[in-house]
């Protein structure tokens, strides 16, 4: 099933349009669609890339989701930490190629007469009392103004002149053994392994094994310039030799993840009477220290749903002041000092519980679980950064 149906409009008027047939685009389609607004309400989505297939692989963590998200196809309850195997209750680590997720949401919603769906890009928006004016563009096609209640934006640039602090590159191969031999042990995946080279950089390698013979190898580098594609690849290479993984090659995927505390404060809208909302990245999604942000965009959606149907105040991606503190401090001591990255993280895996991380990352620590996390790392190295950052702002 190709992603978009290039339908004629049908309508000038929609209840909803959504700009964006990506993560937190087609999630909050299939929010609204289960929340039972699609029953009478109309919806558009708007998508400019009439190619989009399986773009890229997205892994999260949480507490009891399985049932929530059936896209996935891989899941561990332990993790590799130090060669051995750790238990990760009460999370699962979920795995999602992005084409498996995009073919579940556009079946769910096949079922729904409410909904059209253009290849086009969105060129202006605005909001005119309580509606929305959309400018549309077809391909090839003159452009339309279509009127919304509703207008959700995904879709965000970061090269567009957001400020960036460091970037998240990453390059992973799925491998297969090649003479079956077994490699991977599938019961448990690798996180943040800073056993390779780190060339002055914060450098860390992912190991998701899907059997004992075939896994996602990926390279991943925080720093100010990107990673190439050619220093990765070389990266795998040199990992593969070394660990006597003789593999072959079956998919590769390289990209960045911008980094940066800005877009959180740059991203916010008037909640109370914008009827013009960002969704994903471009509400602010990613957590800039980690660049996850898929299990965010669906709580997002959900919750965005649900305020429509209760006729309440659409959420904002809230975050509590002392996480985005966190992430600052981090990105501000990987920015300055990108080779002491391995030595926090393995301080922090060497003495907390990897599940302790994992909550501590998805921000649902309490202060004092905080305060005992903060004890194992480098105290005087944030300490310095932490009167660098009052003396500097
Ligand atoms: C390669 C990669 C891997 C990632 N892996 C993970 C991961 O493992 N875990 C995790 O938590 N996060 C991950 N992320 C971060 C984040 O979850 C993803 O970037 C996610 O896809 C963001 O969702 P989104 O809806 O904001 O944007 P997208 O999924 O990029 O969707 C936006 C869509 O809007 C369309 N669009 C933009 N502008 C317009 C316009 N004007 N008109 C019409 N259409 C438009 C775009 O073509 C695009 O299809 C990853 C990011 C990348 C780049």
């Amino acid at each position: 099933m190709g992603l978009l149906r290039n339908r004629f409009f049908l309508e000038k008027a929609y209840n909803y349009i959504i700009q964006g047939a990506g993560a937190s685009g087609l999630w909050l389609a299939y929010s609204l669609y289960k929340e039972g607004l699609l029953n009478d309400g109309s919806l558009l989505i708007v998508e400019r890339d009439a190619l989009k297939r399986n773009d890229r692989t997205w892994c999260f963590w949480g507490d009891g989701l399985a049932g929530e998200l059936p896209f996935t196809d891989f899941s561990w309850e332990q993790v590799q930490v130090f060669g051995t195997s750790q238990s990760i209750a009460p999370y699962t680590y979920h795995h999602c190629r992005s084409e498996a997720f995009y073919d579940f949401v556009k079946m769910a919603l096949d079922s729904s007469q409410n909904i059209d769906w253009v290849c086009g890009e969105v060129i202006s928006v605005a909001q005119v009392g309580g509606q929305v004016d959309v400018n549309i563009c077809e391909a090839g096609a003159v452009e339309q103004t279509f009127v919304a209640d509703w207008f959700f934006g995904s879709g965000f640039d970061p090269k567009a002149g957001a400020e960036i602090d460091l970037w998240q590159s990453f390059v992973g191969w799925r491998v297969k053994s090649d003479l079956g031999k077994p490699f991977f042990d599938p019961c448990a995946c690798t996180l943040m392994d800073f056993g390779i080279e780190q060339k002055g950089k914060t450098r860390f390698l992912y190991v998701l094994p899907f059997s004992e013979t075939e896994a996602l190898i990926e390279v991943t580098q925080f720093d100010k310039e990107t990673l190439t594609l050619a220093e990765g690849e070389q990266m795998l290479k040199e990992i593969c030799a070394q660990r006597g993984w003789d593999v072959s090659v079956l998919d590769l995927e390289f990209n960045a993840i911008p980094m940066s505390v800005k877009f959180d404060r740059s991203m916010r809208f008037d909640a109370s009477d914008s009827r013009v909302v960002p969704l994903g990245v471009a509400a602010g999604a990613l957590k800039p220290t980690t660049g996850y942000g898929f299990l965010r965009m669906m709580q997002h959606g959900k919750a965005i749903a649900q305020a429509l149907k209760q006729k309440s105040r659409i959420p904002t991606m809230y975050r509590l002041g002392r996480f985005r503190f966190y992430d600052d401090l981090l990105l501000r001591i990987l920015q300055k000092h990108p080779y002491r990255g391995k030595q926090i993280f393995d301080q922090l895996f060497h003495h907390k519980k990897a599940s302790m991380v994992l909550r501590f990352l998805n921000e649902e620590t309490n202060i004092l679980q905080e305060i005992m996390i903060f004890m194992w790392l480098p105290k005087r190295l944030f300490l310095r950064t932490l009167f660098a950052k009052w003396v500097r702002g």
